[in-house]
């Protein structure tokens, strides 16, 4: 994790022991779009909040797709709602939505409940 609070995303590692797809799946129930990202940048790109912070709207939605949920809790409310990346997106995808529905998931009891669970030491679960 980076003085920024991120994990560093890489390619080639997702802890699947630590792994909450709880809210990619909520996401996509929620905002079809979110499954048309093609992952180019252009919401980073011309992100106001990124502008000033490590706040990257297009690593956010990867790390929902990992399950990597946890590191979001601090960063997701760094966004200004100001709409721009939504207006830039070649896909369509309902980018100010996107981020309300993290908000909202993540603060949802059922995500908490989830997470905690997912999070607990492998050796303490039921298996
Ligand atoms: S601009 Fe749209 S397609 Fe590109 S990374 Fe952002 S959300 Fe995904
Ligand atoms: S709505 Fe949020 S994520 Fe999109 S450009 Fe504005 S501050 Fe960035």
């Amino acid at each position: 994790m980076n003085k920024f609070g991120y994990t560093k995303l890489s390619s080639s590692t997702v802890d699947l022991d630590k792994a909450n797809f709880d809210v990619a799946k909520k996401m996509t129930e929620a905002e079809q779009s979110f499954t048309f990202c093609i992952s180019c940048g252009c919401c980073a790109a011309t992100c106001s909040a990124g502008n000033f912070t490590e706040y990257n709207l297009r690593k956010i939605q990867l790390m929902v797709k990992r399950g990597e949920i946890e590191p979001l809790r601090e960063v997701i409310a760094r966004c200004m709602l100001c709409g721009k990346c939504q207006m830039i997106c070649p896909k369509g995808v309902n980018t100010r939505h996107i981020v309300l529905q993290v908000n909202k998931l993540l603060k949802a009891p059922v995500a908490k409940e989830e997470l905690t669970d997912k999070l607990q030491p492998a050796d303490d679960r039921e298996i």
